[in-house]
């Protein structure tokens, strides 16, 4: 390791990293025989004992299929589930909690909205805005549904430093544009968008918004009713919560102007053979049995981060970028994509000279993990013109000394290529 960095590396953390990283028990396993560095958080967090007891509690205690007994365990379940709802109405200040739709993430999130809000409100020639650098999972669902319904479907572009190009969105925006599908934190570059800035002149042309919070939920505290979002959508697992639940919040009047998604138990009012009617929204939305465990122990996940504050959580997810972009430009040779200030806990970079894939597959020998690839995000990659990027993605059990073994392994990639 440099000396000099790791002596440059702050030392008066205002989060408790080491009590942190004793609540995630596979932090504490090694891979090829070194210890693990798990710097892939962006595309699914760990889990820390508190939510693993509590989704196996709900197994070993509380477990009954939801909103149908009588009976006892059925209404603690119910009880339980409901309680989560609350809680992401209170995590993003909605204004209700019949706001709150469960979902398994925030790809059926996406759909969900598509496939009811957008086949009822959208026609032929209704223009659709996406920003370069979304996920795929707020793209191809406007696709398909453009495909469907004859609208079109704009991208807005970014500047090189990997930032809306505001000028150009604003010129993008026109009577017909019906959506703007936006993210609030790129999972390939980390960059923050101006999400309140751009909802607002959204707004004003007369279009919804539907923002994608997948990354920017654990990186900072949300709140809806300020952005004035339309719709909001993020998932459990990258929020140290289990897999299998996420959340779509959608203005009241919105969601409940929306026709059904899908059809089957839970969702009704009545049903006789000729005729179902449905309930209001959001069980309108949640047809058949539920993820029950993993929706009652996001609650604690949300309550873990709660706890610990998001504003600590965000200084110190920082610092360990600061740190890394500093000493990831030392070495040279390393073109960091995504370089506005308006960043969080993502540096995507490459090394001259070699694949992304090599450096991957290499650092994960020495108990690295990293991810490589487009991130499932081509049209950042196309508007680069590169194939894939090394993403290093932090959390709030990272550590400096976990940036400065990357750091170390990565010259040691240097050196096996030079
Ligand atoms: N949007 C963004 C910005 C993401 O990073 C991801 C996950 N990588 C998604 C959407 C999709 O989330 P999920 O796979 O949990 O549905």
């Amino acid at each position: 390791m440099n000396a000099a960095a790791a002596n440059s590396a702050p030392t008066n953390l205002a989060l408790d990293v080491e009590a942190v990283r004793r609540d995630f028990p596979i932090l504490s396993r090694e891979v090829y025989g070194k210890p693990l560095v798990y710097l892939d958080s962006a595309a699914s967090a760990q889990k820390p004992r508190q939510v693993i007891d509590a989704e196996s509690r709900v197994y070993e205690e509380e477990y009954a299929n939801v909103h149908r007994g009588v009976h006892y365990l059925s209404q603690v379940a119910t009880d339980k589930f409901e309680a989560t709802r609350t809680r992401i109405q209170q995590f993003l200040n909605a204004a209700s909690e019949n706001e709150i739709v469960f979902v398994r993430g925030g790809t059926e999130g996406v759909n969900l909205v598509a496939q009811t809000w957008g086949r009822q409100e959208l026609n032929e020639g209704d223009e659709i805005l996406i920003s370069t650098l979304e996920h795929h999972a707020n793209i191809v669902p406007w696709h398909l549904l453009a495909a469907e319904k004859g609208l079109v479907v704009k991208g807005i572009p970014i500047h090189d430093d990997g930032q809306i190009d505001m000028d150009a969105y604003r010129s993008l925006l026109n009577e017909r544009t019906k959506l703007v599908a936006l993210t609030q934190m790129s999972n390939a570059l980390g960059i923050i968008t101006p999400a309140q800035e751009m909802i607002r002149l959204a707004h004003d042309a007369g279009a919804r918004v539907m923002l994608d919070g997948c990354q920017a939920v654990s990186h900072s505290a949300v709140d809806v009713q300020a952005l004035d979002c339309d719709f909001y959508v993020f998932s459990g697992h990258k929020i140290y919560g289990p897999t299998g639940i996420g959340a779509l919040y959608g203005k009241a009047e919105l969601l409940e102007a929306m026709p059904p998604w899908q059809g089957g138990g839970e969702m009704i009012a009545r049903v006789s053979l000729e005729k179902s009617t449905f309930k209001k929204a959001p069980h309108r939305f949640e047809a058949g049995t539920p993820a029950i465990a993993q929706t009652i122990a996001l609650k604690t996940a949300l309550d873990y981060v709660s706890n610990l504050s998001l504003d600590r959580i965000a200084e110190h997810e920082a610092m360990l970028l600061s740190y890394a972009t500093e000493r990831l430009q030392a070495m040279g040779g390393i073109t960091i994509y995504g370089t506005h200030s308006a960043k969080a806990g993502i540096v995507s970079f490459a090394m001259d000279g070699v694949h992304p894939h090599d450096i991957g597959t290499i650092v994960d020998r020495d108990g690295v993990a990293v991810r490589v690839g487009h991130h499932c995000a081509q049209p950042v990659m196309q508007r680069y013109d590169i194939a894939a990027t090394v993403r290093a993605s932090f959390a709030l059990y990272n550590t400096t000394e976990e940036v400065d073994a990357m750091i170390a392994s990565l010259e040691r990639v240097r050196e096996l290529f030079a």
